[in-house]
């Protein structure tokens, strides 16, 4: 069998693939988003019915497909299922399959995909309970770093996006605090900046923080008008940041340069 070359394989070819292999990999994130935050396993045990407690069945657990067929109910005993799972799947094979129109197969591609996964737990643990787990966030800074000797952004880049990532969101944290006396931002939106920056690098970490706070900030404005006690739950932040970040990692080098291009 001769090996296939990746470099003549069209893009949407690539696309489905990693598009299939995003929808069960979602499927696992979903588990992760789950279980990370109460501190279980996610590898051990195999996943459950929440109401009557039987193991889920190999069809029960077709990405999306299954959650379709059973009409969003547990197999055994009727229990209702959130459309978030499918939801979740769904993104997550969405947003891998758009890394085929970005990044070559190859190491580069990988290291953003498992980045996008990350991001994809923490938006919606954020959600969830309001943390961003150091378990994710402060081990992704060295793993970044480490990554950034043989890829890019390169290391140097890669250290300075970790400093000026989690300073800036921590200037901005602290004075915040000084300002209005109440913590806006947590630790945990620090540390996940600076993660961030080990990944992408100083100038997409800084295109992160712009489209993060924008988006957040709009969002923030829509609540506050449609529901008068809106800004009494602070916003996810890390969620934001998790937008900005997937959209800095895809398409952020094109920004920068767009950007730059109104200073000639
Ligand atoms: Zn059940």
């Amino acid at each position: 069998m001769t090996p296939i070359d990746l470099a003549v394989v069209p893009a949407w070819a690539i696309a489905v693939a990693l598009g299939l292999f995003g929808l069960t990999i979602g499927s696992f994130l979903n588990v992760c988003i789950y279980r990370i935050p109460i501190g279980q396993s996610i590898v051990h045990p195999p996943s459950r019915c929440m109401r009557c407690g039987k193991q889920l069945r190999w069809y029960h657990n077709v990405p999306v497909l299954s959650w379709l067929m059973l009409r969003g109910r547990c197999g055994f005993c009727g229990a209702g299922v959130s459309a978030r799972y499918p939801a979740v799947e769904l993104l997550t094979g969405v947003v891998f399959a758009l890394h085929a129109f970005v990044f070559e197969p190859g190491p580069l591609l990988l290291v953003r995909l498992v980045f996008a996964a990350v991001l994809i737990v923490l938006a919606f643990i954020d959600i969830d309970h309001r943390i961003l787990p150091d378990s994710m966030t402060l081990t992704g800074i060295p793993l970044g770093v480490l990554a950034s000797f043989w890829l890019p952004p390169g290391w140097r880049d890669s250290l300075i996006g970790v400093v000026l990532g989690g300073g800036s969101l921590w200037l901005i944290a602290e004075g915040y605090y000084r300002w209005r006396k109440v913590e806006g931002m947590g630790m945990g939106d620090v540390k996940m900046l600076a993660m961030i920056g080990a990944v992408l690098g100083w100038r997409a970490v800084m295109v992160t923080l712009v489209l993060s706070s924008c988006s957040g900030a709009l969002v923030g404005a829509a609540m506050m008008s449609s529901q008068k006690d809106g800004m009494r739950y602070a916003l996810p932040f890390g969620t934001f940041l998790s937008i900005g970040a997937l959209v800095a990692s895809l398409v952020g080098e094109p920004l920068v340069t767009w950007y730059l291009s109104f200073y000639p």
